[in-house]
């Protein structure tokens, strides 16, 4: 069942049952009323009618007669007078006799005084009433067909207008629950037309500041950052073909000159030389990219764990070297290792080793001396490390752009790249909740300051 519909079911069946009890009691209590009120009039009657016959004096033949014409068009009270011994005094009528007395009945009313119940729809009242030190027992029976007749009018009103009003809060909850689910509907409508090729589109925000607004909100948020992230992906798809198409180009484009005509060995050799220079070209390329993938992973699917900075930063100066022996890679630190918790952060070896490694790689194949050094500040807080070298420098303009994937600064004709290594490394530290800071000045040299907290 739609929501609409069971908001509005569950609204009328709320102010159904609250109507039903408001109802009812106003039934029940007016019943009751009518019922107390007649009883009452039934005794004052049938002691007006003692007293014409016992103070007034008046003719029993004439208090019958009374009685059997008003009983025509009235629903007269029918009394009967017993003494204390159950003997018959007085009857209004005893061939119609309602009240049906017996000596147990007789015997009640002498001891309770007075007593109240029904004789089918007869209200009946029994009462004592005392005459020159004589007491004598009373019943006076009649109908109230007026108070019924009001009480029975009451209840059909109350059904016919339950009815009623039911019906009405049933459209009316309708109609408001449609009105207050419209925005809802709007929703619902404009998601149903976003996807990849429009996620440009934004829900509708109405004015007010509702609950629903904030769900469009959160929804717009949602999507400009699907946008965003989208759209990265897209330019890292586009960078990606056109950063592996230029060597594999330049492979073919040797290759097919090459074979267009014989060469002598030499020539052969070197066009082999030029193949396996882009090809290494291409591998670094695709190297860098899976790590960059690998890092892009759901955080959750990274392993962490507690390692020690000076190992990792001892391995990736052992891994930088053994490809470029002529690298030389100074690592300092601050204050001698008395803790070792200090110099430990909780995080994953294989990407901070890859981030280190980059860093020394950049220090060295950026500067003349193939220089770098790291400077290992820790405390109880962080690790802070200061990569260094004495290098070309980065241009003012480019200091914005170095961490952006695929971005090669002016200077990188210097030096072979893939304009992958930084935003890798950007991406690294800030998986392990650190901070990565650059200064530089051309042909002085760059520092990269990178801080990694203890704990994620
Ligand atoms: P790559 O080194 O493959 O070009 P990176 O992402 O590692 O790509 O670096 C991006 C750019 O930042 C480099 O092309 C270079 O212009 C600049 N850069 C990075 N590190 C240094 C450094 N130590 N000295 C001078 N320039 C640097």
């Amino acid at each position: 069942m739609r929501i609409r519909n069971r908001i509005t079911l569950l609204f009328t069946v709320l102010t159904a049952s609250l109507l039903l009890i408001f109802a009812t009691t106003v039934y029940l209590s007016s019943k009751k009323n009518r019922e107390s009120e007649y009883y009452n009039v039934l005794k004052n009657e049938a002691i007006t009618k003692a007293n014409l016959l016992f103070k007034v004096g008046v003719d029993a033949h004439i208090l019958q007669d009374i009685y059997h014409h008003n009983r025509e068009v009235l629903d007269e009270l029918e009394m009967a007078v017993y003494d204390t011994s159950f003997h018959l005094l007085y009857h209004d009528a005893e061939s119609i006799d309602i009240v049906k007395e017996t000596r147990q009945l007789n015997d009640r009313i002498l001891k309770e005084k007075e007593i109240y119940f029904y004789e089918d729809d007869w209200q009946v009242v029994g009462l004592v009433y005392l005459h020159n030190d004589q007491q004598y027992v009373i019943t006076a029976a009649s109908y109230d067909r007026y108070g019924i007749n009001k009480t029975k009018n009451l209840l059909h009103t109350l059904v016919f207008s339950f009815c009623i009003f039911i019906f009405v809060i049933y459209v009316v909850g309708l109609y408001i629950s449609k009105k207050a689910f419209d925005p809802v509907k709007d929703i619902t409508d404009s998601a149903h037309k976003i996807s990849a090729s429009n996620l440009d589109m934004r829900l509708q925000v109405h004015n007010s500041k509702d609950e629903l607004s904030e769900m469009s909100d959160t929804f717009n948020a949602m999507l400009d950052r699907l946008e965003k992230s989208f759209d990265a992906q897209k330019e890292f798809v586009y960078n990606i073909s056109h950063e592996l198409r230029t060597p594999l180009a330049a492979i073919i484009a040797e290759l097919e000159l090459t074979n267009s005509k014989e060469r002598s060995i030499g020539q052969y050799q070197d066009a082999i030389d030029n193949a396996l220079t882009d090809s290494r070209k291409l591998t670094q390329l695709i190297n860098n990219l899976l790590d960059l993938a690998k890092a892009n992973y759901d955080t959750s699917e990274i392993h962490y764990k507690p390692i020690r900075i000076d190992e990792i930063l001892l391995d990736a100066r052992q891994i930088v070297q053994r490809t470029h022996p002529n690298y030389k890679i100074d690592i300092n630190f601050d204050r001698e290792i008395e803790d070792e918790n200090e110099i430990t952060v909780h995080g994953n070896e294989y990407l901070l080793r890859l981030s280190f490694i980059n860093l020394f790689d950049n220090g060295c194949k950026f500067s003349n001396n193939s220089k770098c050094r790291v400077m290992v500040y820790f405390d109880k807080a962080q690790v802070i490390l200061k990569f260094s070298d004495e290098g070309i420098g980065i241009s003012e303009r480019d200091l914005g752009k170095i961490f952006n994937q695929f971005f090669r600064g002016n200077n990188s004709n210097y030096t072979d790249g893939t304009g992958i290594g930084l935003s890798l490394t950007q991406k690294i530290i800030h998986l392990h909740k650190g901070d990565i800071q650059v200064y530089s000045q051309e042909n002085i040299g760059s520092t990269f300051t990178v801080s990694l907290p203890h704990n994620l």
